[in-house]
């Protein structure tokens, strides 16, 4: 309906505009016709005035009037009165009297002098249109052309005509003029002389003021007005500049706006009939549109709560309907895949979850468990329906539970995606047990609300084997340091033997036995050596000192000191190519370190003087990275992992003495400073020996402060 007015309504005020401007072009227009119809009546009255007049001025000039024989000037006088179709001829004497009048006989006598417009001849000497008067002989209203008569240059009558208003009147009554208009003249004093209508009662009457005052401003126009009678009109009007006398032609108003009054009912009539059309129409088509709009309604829904369409869809009454209906097919095709695709993924993450070797637990803001995974019944003992209706807290020890919430909440604060525990938490079982466990969460935002997911691990197992493992390794390294101490005491003694041995009964013993008593001393000598090595590895841990700062720089000149006689002896040349880092760490282990890695170096070289090159650099991972490189025998690449396990050479002891401890040294060394130690060489190539160590961490502002 709406849409209906939308279209009507406009069109209906265009129209309806149209019409008032056609109605206000027809009134200019016939207003115009009207100020024309007036002056060509004015100009109607103004030939008949000026007929009168020629007459007057004609008789003026009568030969009985100039030799003073009035009783033959009466007789011409009366003949020329219907010629001028006026009502009679008066002659006025020099002194205004009326010397003859054609109404009555000649030489009645006549009323006496009275002034009047017509005596003004006299004076002037010139013709004079007189406005209404009341005739004294007649008794009758009636206005008079009057023209002077002169004799020897002066002003000797004055002969008027006189014509009543209903001569005038048949001027005006022309059947050209529309029959309920009306019109009217008016003398210079405003008063009617002539009217189409009510002539009788209307003669003499003064015009209304507003059409007076305007009439005298002007000597042609239109103006709204009101009749004598009272009723409102347009008149037109125009005055005559002979006479001075306005016609004016007055048409009701009420005729010139009945035409638009019609218009505009039969616009009204017919834009109601439009309307009413057009609604039906409307409300048809509509009844179209909502019947396919309301039959989509239930497909709709089906589809919004994820029901596929079953049924088909309905027949659509128009275009855009088969196109919503499409639409909806095609929207059910994506969605009914799209949930596929999301069980399908939900299901596999049900099957990850519930396969999990790891607790999940899923929980909301509020704390309130809303997943509970098979590892996580197992783990705390509660079923998942158990789970379900309880917050969190309660897997936690209840000395613990306050500072987890609180701790808990500040994670999801902070808003942090991720966090793993970097101490040992502990989790509470059912059953009251309390056992340490690993966790880890993570938050993301659901409907504008937190939902927290832990991942639970329980790490008894794991601390009690590493319990277990640190306890066997003290054992273990309390056994090597026990067994290597106390060997060398039995080792000594064999050593002091052999040597008495050798002394006292060498000089009776052939070369064979002193060989052999050689042979019992080196084999000794390798012992004590390897029980040396195997104590110093075995209480690295034991020996270890608190970190501090050193400078390799001293350690690698400390080293160089120690080791002073073996580079002399095998003419090594040591050289550091730039200055070296200054670490946390533990001194002795370090300068065990660089000893063992020049050692080697001096050690496995083929002839030529060793040549050792100490180089270091700042990786960006701030770490420190030094080599010792030399021009040895090399090592193949196979075993570049092995020659840093415990014992393990690559020679023998006639070929390269060792016990095969070094490298394992260094690497726990290396280790335990929280680097790492390898090697690049290849055989006959020499080798070069890198190990990292991580730079001294800057101190924090606040710290500094
Ligand atoms: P040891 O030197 O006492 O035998 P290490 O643990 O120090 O024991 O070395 C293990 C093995 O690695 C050595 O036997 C040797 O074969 C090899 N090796 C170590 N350093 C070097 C080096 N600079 N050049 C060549 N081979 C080396």
């Amino acid at each position: 309906m709406v849409l209906v007015l939308a279209c009507i309504l406009p069109a209906a005020i265009m129209v309806g505009g149209l019409i008032a401007f056609q109605y206000q072009q027809e009134r200019e227009s016939l207003t115009d016709d009207a100020i024309g119809e007036a002056r060509t009546l004015a100009f109607a009255v103004d030939q008949r005035l000026l007929i009168v007049k020629a007459g007057l001025t004609a008789l003026a000039t009568s030969r009985s009037l100039r030799a003073g024989d009035l009783s033959s000037f009466y007789e011409e006088a009366k003949a020329t009165v219907p010629e001028l179709n006026a009502e009679n001829i008066v002659l006025l004497g020099p002194d205004g009297q009326m010397i003859l009048n054609t109404l009555k006989p000649f030489g009645t006598p006549l009323p006496a002098n009275k002034a009047s417009q017509l005596t003004q001849v006299l004076q002037s000497g010139k013709a004079v249109f007189a406005d209404l008067f009341m005739g004294s002989v007649a008794g009758k209203r009636r206005v008079a052309v009057g023209v002077p008569v002169i004799h020897d240059g002066k002003v000797a009558y004055s002969i008027n005509a006189s014509i009543t208003p209903e001569r005038l009147q048949t001027i005006l009554l022309q059947p050209r003029l529309t029959p309920d208009w009306i019109a009217a003249i008016y003398d210079n004093t405003g008063a009617v002389v002539a009217r189409t209508r009510d002539q009788q009662r209307f003669v003499g009457v003064k015009g209304t003021p507003v059409v007076a005052k305007r009439v005298n401003e002007v000597a042609e126009g239109a103006m709204q007005g009101t009749t004598l009678e009272g009723d409102p009109v347009i008149a037109a009007f125009s005055r005559s500049g002979l006479s001075g006398w306005t016609v004016v032609i007055a048409i009701p108003r009420d005729s010139l706006t009945a035409g638009l009054r019609r218009s505009m009912l039969w616009l009204g009539a017919g834009t109601l009939l439009l309307l009413a059309f057009t609604l039906a129409l409307a409300q048809a088509l509509g009844n179209g549109i909502v019947r396919t709009t309301q039959e989509l309604i239930a497909p709709a829904l089906a589809l919004g709560s994820g029901e596929l369409l079953s049924a088909p869809l309905p027949e659509p009454s128009f275009r855009e309907a088969a196109q919503v209906g499409q639409a909806l097919a095609q929207a059910a095709g994506i969605l009914s895949g799209a949930t596929r695709a999301l069980t399908q993924s939900e299901a596999r993450l049900r099957a990850i979850v519930e396969s999990a070797m790891d607790a999940v637990i899923i929980v909301d803001e509020d704390h309130r468990i809303i997943l509970f995974n098979a590892a996580a019944e197992t783990l705390f003992g509660y079923s998942r329906q158990e789970a379900l209706v309880g917050s969190v807290e309660r897997l936690v020890p209840e000395r613990r539970r306050d500072e987890f919430a609180a701790r808990l909440d500040a994670f999801g604060r902070n808003g942090n995606r991720y966090r793993r525990s970097t101490q040992v938490l502990f989790g509470l079982h059912r059953g009251g047990k309390e056992f340490p466990i690993d966790a880890a969460i993570s938050q993301f935002v659901e409907d504008g609300k937190r939902i927290y997911t832990f991942i639970i691990r329980d790490v008894s197992e794991r601390d009690r084997a590493h319990a277990d493992l640190v306890r066997s390794n003290l054992d273990l390294q309390q056994f090597a340091f026990v067994a290597s101490h106390d060997l060398r005491t039995p080792l000594r003694s064999i050593e002091g033997y052999l040597h008495l041995l050798e002394k006292r009964y060498g000089p009776g013993l052939d070369a064979k036995a002193l060989d052999l008593i050689h042979r019992a001393s080196n084999a000794v000598l390798t012992l004590d050596r390897l029980t040396e090595d195997l104590l110093s590895y075995a209480s690295l841990d034991a020996q270890a000192k608190p970190f501090t700062t050193i400078d390799c720089n001293e350690i690698l000149a400390d080293t160089v000191r120690l080791m002073e006689e073996v580079i002399t002896e095998s003419n090594a040349s040591i050289v550091s190519a730039g200055p070296l880092p200054t670490v946390l760490g533990d001194r002795t282990q370090l300068v065990q370190l660089f000893q063992n890695l020049l050692s080697n170096s001096i050690t496995y070289c083929e002839g030529q003087p060793p040549q050792i090159r100490i180089t270091s650099n700042l990786d960006s991972d701030a770490m420190w990275t030094v080599s010792v490189a030399d021009n040895g025998i090399g090592i193949e690449s196979r075993h570049h992992e092995r020659i840093f396990e415990v014992f393990k050479r690559l020679h023998t002891s006639s070929e390269y003495p060792g016990t095969g401890i070094g490298l394992a040294v260094c690497r726990r060394v290396v280790g335990r400073h929280g680097g790492r130690i390898w090697v690049d060489s290849a055989d006959g190539r020499g080798s070069t020996f890198s190990f990292t160590l991580p730079t001294i961490p800057e101190p924090r502002h606040d710290q500094a402060t």
